[in-house]
């Protein structure tokens, strides 16, 4: 598809991947509903597996050919394509889930016997399975916190044991739900220094809060950059979904992997985060400005002991610097402090008439949720504690709807308090 290379991704959501003289016309992609594409003759079917299986290289001019909707699906091409617009990447792979995004980059990127360096905290699942499934295989995490410094992660790795034997450095930033930045380009220096010979360390970073929009990990050092597509991507609360971009040469890598673990996305679900991908800038855009102002109000309330928000990090704090180098929006993500504890917490939560109480984040609709006893219910408390989880800690998504309604309903729900 030729397009001048100065449109905007959000200008191209729409079209981009898509001939609409393969399907009668149409406008939009059809649903490619099937699991098994027929071939023209067997020599067609012949090349299009030689591709597939990595026995030569396509041609510049070769159509690609579809075989089978676990390998390839016109759902899922197009809606990778337009994926990798707003991160700049070469590639990218569609998955069912963002776990499972997640998960094939831990597999494909660690082996038996090497060490994955991540940030803490990170989404629960994740924490989950580098600390209760990976050791099964060998390896073993060590997390360290999203505010050290090079040098403090440098001394974890050397008391580990682990120099020479590092496979991964993980991060997702901000962290969840209390919004800590991890720098990236501080991650790949380190990457670079913990590689040995041609043995590369990969930095992936859960961009799932930020992206794609206001922060693009690949432009400060990342190999990788992995999502939860349920959350602003998917953007309706309806669809579970993840992705995984970067170079050609990793997405190859975790395509093969995702070929046989089997849990590429299926087709309804292509189909969905396109249309999903349409209004992607619009309704991040909507969402933050609306953060803000719910922000500042929540700020200026006097039953609320303090606010966690991008847009509030004062100029004097260290993370200053990293929040003005990796992203271009203070976000849609808040989280407060409500004077008192759970009790108080509860009643503001259950007073709400407009938020939904619910976890998950990043769509239309406005959520509020308590990290302590739901999302990070399995943190233990000593990390609880170092994270700032705490009793009286609200955490809210902020949707698209009328910002004066938004704060009305906090309001109110204050009040109750
Ligand atoms: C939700 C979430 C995940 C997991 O994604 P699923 O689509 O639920 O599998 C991973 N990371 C972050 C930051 C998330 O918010």
């Amino acid at each position: 598809m030729d397009y001048p290379k100065h449109f905007k991704p959000e200008s191209l959501m729409m079209s981009y991947g898509y001939k609409s003289s393969l399907s009668e016309g149409a406008i939009k992609t059809p649903i490619f509903q099937t699991s098994t594409f027929a071939f023209e003759s067997a020599e067609a079917g012949k090349k299009f597996f030689e591709v597939a299986y990595g026995l030569r290289e396509k041609d510049p001019n070769e159509e690609l050919g579809l075989i089978y909707s676990r390998l390839n699906n016109p759902d899922l091409e197009i809606l990778e394509d337009r994926l990798t617009l707003w991160d700049k990447a070469e590639e990218a792979a569609v998955f069912e889930s963002g776990m499972s995004a997640i998960t094939t980059v831990l597999m494909e990127f660690l082996k038996p016997g090497q060490f994955v360096l991540y940030s803490s905290p990170v989404y629960g699942g994740t924490d989950h399975f580098i600390n209760h499934v990976l050791p099964k295989y060998g390896v073993s995490g060590i997390a360290f916190k999203a505010t050290a410094t090079k040098e403090e992660i440098r001394k974890q790795v050397e008391d580990a044991g682990a120099v020479g034997k590092v496979g991964l450095i993980y991060t997702e930033t901000p962290a969840n739900p209390t919004i800590a930045l991890v720098d990236i380009a501080m991650c790949r220096v380190l990457a670079d220094e913990l590689s040995v010979g041609d043995e590369k360390v990969y930095v992936a970073v859960d961009n799932t809060l930020m992206g794609p929009l206001w922060s693009h990990p690949l432009d400060h050092g990342a190999d990788m950059v992995v999502y939860s597509a349920t959350k602003y991507i998917g953007g309706h609360s309806d669809v579970i979904a993840g992705a995984c971009l970067g170079s050609k040469e990793v997405i190859g890598r975790i395509k093969t992997l995702r070929t046989f673990f089997g849990n590429m996305a299926g087709p309804w679900t292509g189909w969905l985060l396109m249309r999903s991908l349409e209004t992607l800038k619009v309704r991040m855009e909507k969402q933050a400005t609306n953060a803000t102002q719910v922000a500042e109000f929540l700020a200026s309330n006097t039953k609320v002991e303090k606010v966690h928000y991008l847009g509030m990090i004062e100029e004097a704090d260290p993370q200053y610097a990293i929040y003005k180098r990796q992203y271009e929006s203070p976000g849609a993500m808040l989280s407060f402090e409500i004077k008192g504890g759970e009790k108080e917490a509860f009643k503001f939560l259950n007073s709400l008439k407009l938020i939904k109480l619910a976890v998950s984040l990043g769509s239309t609709e406005s959520l509020a949720e308590h990290p302590k006893t739901m999302t990070h219910i399995d943190v233990s408390p000593d990390d609880q504690k170092t994270f700032g989880i705490t009793d009286n800690l609200v955490r809210i998504s902020v949707g698209v709807e009328n910002p004066e309604d938004l704060i009305w309903d906090i309001k109110q729900a204050l009040e109750q308090v």
